[in-house]
């Protein structure tokens, strides 16, 4: 049998802590450490109190009876006052019960995954929605939690299984007596195939709430840089200074706009210069630059272009690129076109020291990263890989069906049921596949 294990469940140092234990020493322990009512799913109200009787805090506990628990087990969680002191003395009870050993990470919903409560696409979606930062991210896991993806992918799943069953009853007969349509059959793969290929791309687009949208500020020395990532993420971060190129290094700052996270990469000012520690500074705004989902080219808007400014407006890439012109507070050298436009680029008017046009940059940042909406049913990386895979072994099987090799699309189609497994970590492909397979013979076969 399964071990019990406990862990804290919150932060230590809120008003309260949530101790959860799962096992089947669940109610052992808490008839042994708790002196209220130990009822399922109801919250009884007592003690903590240690071996001597003495009281540890006042706290909460509800009881869970197996399977109905997160972790399908018996579980029991324990509310106790949040601070170290309670937290670590009820730890230790616990440990000295001799009933339980702390839990590993992931444990519990481990637990829940390998008890049926929920497959692995499931499992992940409730680390990511502890992870999520930004509401879109949230709203990613939660759909995600809720079982969208696990039901998308079983239904490709199935229409796989389907082909493969009627591929592999016709590969197996020597009697001619299957009718086996293979145009149909490369029909239904090249569908499902589209609606792999569908869901990879949604995966990619999400690649922005998984690791934020990168966003680089560029520009020459002193057009504000600093300034204006200070005042985007309103701390004093990045260090503001008068003295031209002493923003040598990159440095990263996430925050959520507009629902999404952005990381903001403040990089060194582009110049011409003998100095080697800036030039690699510079060296690496311009990869930054490359690499970034939206750049945003800062041009001081109290002076006439440099030279430098030129050749950044020059070599800009207008796809992703946004004009930033600052310093609006100051008396005008330099404005946007009718506002919106700066030769040829989309353009903003802000000031970082009055606040002027950033709510309307964060806006641009947002619809340049994500244009419309963006709903992904996939947002994990494990899962784009296994898509890929199903979809190569997909095209394979299209490969060999045409080929007149149908024994090769077989094996493809079995590597695709896989790869789709591997996502919710429900069905074992090979054992559903024998099931299927004898399934689909006549009778008396
Ligand atoms: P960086 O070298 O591009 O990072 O530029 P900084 O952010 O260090 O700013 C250079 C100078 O411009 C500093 O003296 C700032 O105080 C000043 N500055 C930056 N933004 C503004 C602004 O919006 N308005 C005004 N008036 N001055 C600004």
């Amino acid at each position: 049998m399964e071990s019990t294990v406990f862990a804290l469940s919150t932060p230590v140092g809120g008003a309260i802590a949530i101790m959860r234990i799962s096992g089947a020493n669940a109610r052992p322990i808490l008839e042994k450490l708790f002196t209220g009512r130990i009822e399922h799913r109801r919250a009884g109200f007592g003690r903590i109190a240690d071996g001597e009787g003495e009281t540890v805090d006042t706290c909460t506990a509800v009881f869970f009876e197996a399977p109905h628990s997160y972790t399908g087990e018996d579980m029991a969680e324990i509310s106790v006052h949040g601070s170290y002191a309670v937290v670590r003395r009820l730890a230790e009870l616990i440990g000295q019960t001799g009933l339980a050993r702390p839990a590993e990470p992931g444990e519990f919903t481990k637990r829940a995954y390998l008890n049926g409560k929920m497959d692995l696409a499931e499992s992940e979606a409730v680390m990511d929605l502890i992870a999520s930062t930004a509401e879109r991210q949230r709203r990613a896991a939660a759909r995600q939690l809720e079982g969208r993806l696990s039901a998308v992918i079983g239904s490709l799943y199935e229409r796989v299984k389907g082909v493969l069953a009627e591929t592999a009853a016709f590969v197996d007969d020597d009697t001619d007596e299957i009718d086996f349509d293979v145009n149909e059959a490369i029909n239904e793969i090249i569908s499902v195939k589209g609606d792999i290929s569908s869901l990879i791309e949604s995966g990619l687009k999400a690649r922005v709430l998984r690791e934020g949208v990168r966003t680089a500020i560029i520009g020459s020395p002193n057009v504000g840089k600093s300034s204006l990532l200070n005042a985007l993420i309103k701390r004093e971060r990045a260090i503001v200074t008068e003295i031209p190129g002493t923003t040598r290094d990159t440095v990263e700052e996430a925050v959520s706009i507009e629902g999404l996270p952005v990381v903001f990469i403040d990089t060194a000012g582009i110049r011409e210069t003998d100095d080697a520690v800036e030039r690699m500074g510079i060296e690496r705004a311009l990869k930054e630059r490359h690499d970034a989902d939206v750049v945003l080219l800062l041009i001081d808007g109290s002076r006439a272009t440099l030279p430098e400014d030129e050749e950044l407006i020059a070599s800009a890439d207008a796809r992703k690129t946004l004009a930033v012109i600052t310093k609006s507070d100051l008396p005008a050298v330099l404005a946007p076109d009718a506002g919106v436009s700066f030769r040829g680029l989309p353009a903003v008017k802000v000031s970082a020291l009055t606040g002027e046009g950033l709510t309307e940059l964060r806006k641009r940042i947002a619809s340049m990263a994500a244009p419309g909406e963006l709903e992904p049913e996939v947002t994990n990386v494990r899962h784009i890989r296994a898509l890929e895979q199903a979809k190569s072994a997909l095209e394979a099987a299209c490969t060999g069906l045409s080929a007149g090799t149908p024994d090769t699309a077989v094996f493809e189609l079995r590597e695709a049921m896989t790869g789709l497994a591997s996502i919710t970590g429900r069905e074992d492909a090979a054992e559903d596949l024998v099931n299927t397979i004898f399934s689909s013979f006549c009778i008396g076969k």
